[in-house]
């Protein structure tokens, strides 16, 4: 922090990211200095396999299936199809469209959620604050894919919980103060929801210790949903620097007021 106020002749800001909430946190950040994200197709790709095999993995009961597996406990569940599971995407820009249409391809009801009302083919999309309560309480299995900006933070809370289907599934690749910590051990404790899969904390690394090392209804991944990947991102960037140097319009700066 402050060490971009430290650079007098600063005339772009690359964010290494799709996120830039580190950059913006920043109280001393330059005003007026363009902060450019990187938005990669191979991020992208990294994203929606993540979210495929996450929730893949809380459609097809995979938590309970290794409890009994660990207790050897040879026993058929109830096993719904794809198509009469509803999916909800908070976030439905460029990773949660991508997640989507791949969740879609193999049969899942999906619907997104954003900021600005917007029309996706073969898609029920809702918008605002208005929009979150149709989308909640459709989603059986919930996926954060949003941006943190003061507008989402805290977001997954007991209050959210509420208005999802009794027993819904969590999977959270945002940001990890998207979640509300406690809240999410007691929506589980009390079966509200029936699992989490996360991707992100509040604090990185998880500390050791921490509650959700070792509850029985929560996977943690180390924030490697969708990891820079540098042979693809320094192109993007190089490209990308030199529109700007051009004086080219460019499609991926922040917009710091929308904080994302
Ligand atoms: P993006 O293209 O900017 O999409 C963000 C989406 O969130 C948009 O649909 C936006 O709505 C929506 N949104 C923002 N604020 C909202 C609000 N207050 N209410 C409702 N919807 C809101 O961003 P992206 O490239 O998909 O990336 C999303 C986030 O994923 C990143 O910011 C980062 O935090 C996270 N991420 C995590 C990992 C990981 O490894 N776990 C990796 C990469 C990214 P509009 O469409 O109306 O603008």
């Amino acid at each position: 922090l402050g060490l971009l106020a430290s650079l007098p002749n600063l005339k772009l800001i690359v964010g290494l990211g799709a996120g830039a909430d580190h950059i913006l946190a920043d109280p001393a950040l330059p005003a007026r200095v363009p902060i450019l994200r990187l938005v990669d197709p191979y991020m992208t790709d990294s994203m929606s396999e993540y979210v495929v095999w996450q929730v893949l993995r809380l459609h097809r009961q995979d938590l309970d299936y290794l409890a009994q597996q660990r207790a050897g406990i040879w026993r058929e569940r109830e096993q719904k199809n794809a198509a009469e599971r509803s999916v909800g995407i908070l976030g439905f820009g460029t990773l949660g469209q991508d997640a989507g249409k791949k969740l879609k391809a193999l049969g899942f009801a999906v619907a997104g959620w954003s900021r600005a009302a917007k029309t996706v083919a073969g898609f029920a999309t809702m918008s605002g604050a208005e929009g979150l309560d149709a989308l909640l309480g459709r989603s059986e299995i919930l996926v954060c894919l949003l941006p943190l900006t003061p507008a989402t933070v805290g977001i997954l809370d007991a209050r959210l919980f509420a208005r999802l289907p009794s027993g819904a599934g969590l999977v959270n690749a945002g940001r990890g103060s998207h979640l509300v910590e406690a809240d999410l051990v007691a929506a589980l404790d009390s079966g509200r929801l029936s699992a989490a899969v996360l991707d992100v904390f509040r604090d990185e690394p998880l500390p050791p210790g921490h509650p959700f090392w070792a509850h029985p209804r929560i996977i943690v991944t180390p924030h490697i949903a969708a990891e820079t990947h540098p042979p693809t991102a320094a192109p993007i960037l190089v490209e990308a620097i030199s529109r700007f140097e051009a004086g080219l319009p460019l499609d991926t700066l922040i917009d710091p007021a929308r904080g994302y």
